[in-house]
């Protein structure tokens, strides 16, 4: 037999009076033993001292718990019996009062609003007598009910103000954690302030749901269901924070996945707890909360050692005693694991969680602070790649620049070159159009001198046979006409033979004595009349071509002969120059002489001066022309010595032949010898 329990004065002040070992229990499935059978007391003798210290009163089981009390008399009549259940259910107390036991009144104390009951005690306000008195508790759906002690008013009220103060302080540093990460979130658009804050929300709804409905009434529970609602949502928003803490999204994509499931599932519990099922589904929310902390943890190593992602080691140990704290409660409510009554870790507790709190927010606060870290690295970093791919870029465009110039000078110098080629093919084109219209003029010019001897051969024929007629004065006409085409073709033939440089030089040593002799027969007999030889005595040797020699010297002859009047003398003279070792022949006339700004054009191929043409003096311009390079391939000159009123001089100088010259040649004349018999 159990002995009773008697207090005294000095008892449940500071601590609670335990009763552990002043109890019976009577366990019995539901309805086998009638209620009143129990509290008439004639069950006494079936009321065991309990094995465990945990009761189990549920699936079914009734407990009863039979406590006999008493107090000294000096203690007060006033005590509290408190029930510690991890998941309390029904429970009444029972006062045995004669022959029945009646239920203990509930709520016969007001409470002042700072002695706010909290915590998910039970407690039953019962009168002790000064001798033993019997009470029975029947307790139902409560799985694990311990921790039965009796606690003074006094007690009670230092309890409670103890627990109320951890509380409130939780609350309040919740709150105030709240308000800030919800400021931190919109100023710093991290959505993990976000996360943190909705998690504080639910714990600052949880300490509500605790200290509110109990204000009135120490014995009045919150509802469970919406107790339940809160615990659904708390374990979302965990679930939820910590997926963003150790950012799963960037780095365990699947446990990312895996999160949302387990807040749909805790948000379905949370509906299906407002709807008032709570109590249906309760170990199920608990089996969540145990599979998600465990989860949490699992991927937290992973990160830390799997992945050596090692900025998350100060949250993973965070995490990790959260699961600890929070699977113990779990397994300890599920009936899972048998922990004993926790007195005095109720303070502990608080402080702790409240440590925890601080701790979890100076965290998200670290994250950030590494994240803004990360941030300015990495726009250092991209500054220092923009810094350095600008100077690339410089570095480019001066290259390029100095290519670009490189090649535009060069671009300048081919431009300058094609502008030279092409000003060059322009003059060569301008010369040889004038080339050409020279040849035109020429070609014109010929024709007119064939023409006009030839059309006076014609009427001298045709005359030559009319009575009367004498004919020699018209043979003499046509000899003339005759000389004149023949010189004409021999310069021409002479100006085309020069032209081409193929054609050499027929050299050798010639007499120019005779040349100049041999001059006059070329002429007709009135013109021979009109020349004056001044020869020197004997031969003189040069080295040359008689033939074209002759063509020059002719030429001057008949320059002179033209552009004097009939009556004016012709004067060839032949001079040694034995010094200079050169001959000179000088031609000079009495006419009218060259107009100064002629003088130097005169020697032009095809020039014609403006007084010949006027004058209807026949000629092609190629005289002169002909006779300077005639000289020059003999390496001499033809110059005009002088010209004026009184008539013209024109030179023409030939190197001597050397001292031992071949013995003289006859000169083989170009012009028609036969022909150029003197009248
Ligand atoms: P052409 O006599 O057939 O016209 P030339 O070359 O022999 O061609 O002479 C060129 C020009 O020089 C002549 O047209 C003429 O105006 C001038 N000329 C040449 N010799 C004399 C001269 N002795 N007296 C005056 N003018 C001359």
């Amino acid at each position: 037999m159990v002995s009773g329990a008697s207090v005294g004065a000095g008892d449940g002040v500071t601590g609670g009076f335990r009763l552990t070992n002043s109890i019976q229990v009577l366990r019995a499935p539901a309805g086998s033993v009638p209620d009143e059978e129990v509290l008439s007391g004639h069950r006494d003798a079936a009321f065991k001292p309990p094995g465990a210290t945990i009761l189990k009163c549920s699936d079914g089981i009734v407990c009863w718990v039979r406590l006999t009390l008493s107090r000294s008399v000096d203690a007060p009549e006033d005590w509290w019996l408190r029930l510690r259940a991890v998941r309390p259910g029904q429970a009444r107390l029972y006062a045995a009062q004669g022959a029945m036991a009646e239920e203990a009144v509930q709520g016969a104390h007001q409470f002042p609003l700072n002695w706010r009951y909290v915590g998910v005690d039970r407690f039953f306000p019962v009168a002790l007598p000064p001798w033993p008195a019997t009470y029975y508790l029947r307790l139902e759906n409560t799985p694990s009910a311990d921790g039965f002690l009796l606690l003074q008013q006094a007690g009670f009220e230092r309890q409670q103000r103890q627990l109320n103060t951890y509380l409130n302080a939780s609350m309040g540093v919740a709150f105030a954690l709240m308000v800030m990460n919800l400021v931190f979130w919109r100023w710093l658009r991290d959505t993990l302030f976000l996360h943190f804050a909705l998690l504080l929300l639910a714990a600052v709804l949880l300490h509500a749901w605790q200290i509110v409905p109990s204000m009135g009434s120490p014995v009045h529970m919150g509802d469970p269901d919406l107790r339940g609602v809160l615990q659904s949502l708390m374990q979302a928003a965990t679930v939820m924070f910590i997926a963003r803490l150790f950012e799963f999204r960037r780095h365990l994509p699947r446990v990312a996945r895996m999160t949302w499931v387990f807040v749909a599932l805790n948000a379905s519990a949370a509906v299906v707890a407002a709807c008032g099922g709570y109590a249906r589904i309760e170990p199920a929310v608990a089996v969540l909360d145990l599979a998600g902390m465990l989860a949490s943890t699992a991927a937290a190593g992973w990160l830390l050692f799997g992945l050596r992602q090692w900025q998350f080691a100060w949250p993973a140990v965070l995490t990790v005693f959260l699961a600890l704290a929070s699977g113990l409660g779990r397994l300890r409510w599920l009936g899972l694991l048998e922990i004993g009554p926790d007195e005095g870790l109720g303070p502990t507790w608080a402080v702790a969680r409240l440590i925890y709190m601080l701790l979890l927010a100076v965290t998200v606060a670290d994250r950030t602070r590494q994240a803004e870290m990360q941030l300015r690295h990495a726009r250092e970093r991209s500054l220092e790649d923009a810094q350095r791919a600008e100077r690339l870029l410089e570095d480019k465009v001066h290259q390029r620049t100095a290519e670009l110039g490189h090649s535009n000078a060069q671009l300048a110098a081919e431009i300058e070159r094609r502008r030279q080629a092409e000003a060059g093919l322009e003059a060569a084109l301008a010369s040889e159009r004038k080339a050409l219209q020279q040849q035109r003029q020429f070609v014109s010019l010929v024709s007119h001198e064939f023409r006009t001897p030839l059309a006076v051969i014609d009427a001298a024929a045709q005359s030559i046979e009319l009575p009367g007629v004498q004919a020699a004065p018209r043979v003499a006409k046509i000899r003339r006409a005759v000389r004149g085409l023949t010189q004409l073709v021999v310069n021409c033939l002479a100006e085309d033979r020069l032209q081409s440089e193929r054609m050499p030089l027929n050299a050798g040593p010639t007499d120019l004595r005779g040349v100049v002799e041999g001059l006059a027969q070329a002429f007709g007999p009135l013109e021979q009349e009109r020349i004056r030889l001044h020869l020197p005595p004997g031969a003189v040797w040069v080295r040359g071509d008689a033939a074209l020699l002759e063509i020059a010297l002719h030429n001057l002859a008949q320059n002179a002969i033209k552009y004097s009047t009939p009556d004016q003398p012709v004067d060839i003279r032949l001079e040694v120059q034995a010094q200079a070792q050169l001959a000179c022949v000088d031609v000079e006339d009495r006419g009218g002489g060259i107009p100064p700004d002629e003088q130097a054009r005169i020697f032009e191929r095809f020039y014609r001066g403006a007084g010949s043409r006027a004058t209807r003096i026949g000629g092609t311009g190629l005289g002169l022309f002909l006779g300077t390079e005639i000289a020059r391939a003999h390496g001499g000159s033809l110059v005009l010595l002088r010209s004026g009123a009184q008539g013209s001089v024109f030179r023409l100088r030939v190197p001597m032949a050397a001292a031992s010259s071949a013995p003289p040649v006859p000169p083989a004349s170009l012009a028609p010898s036969a022909e150029s018999t003197p009248h």
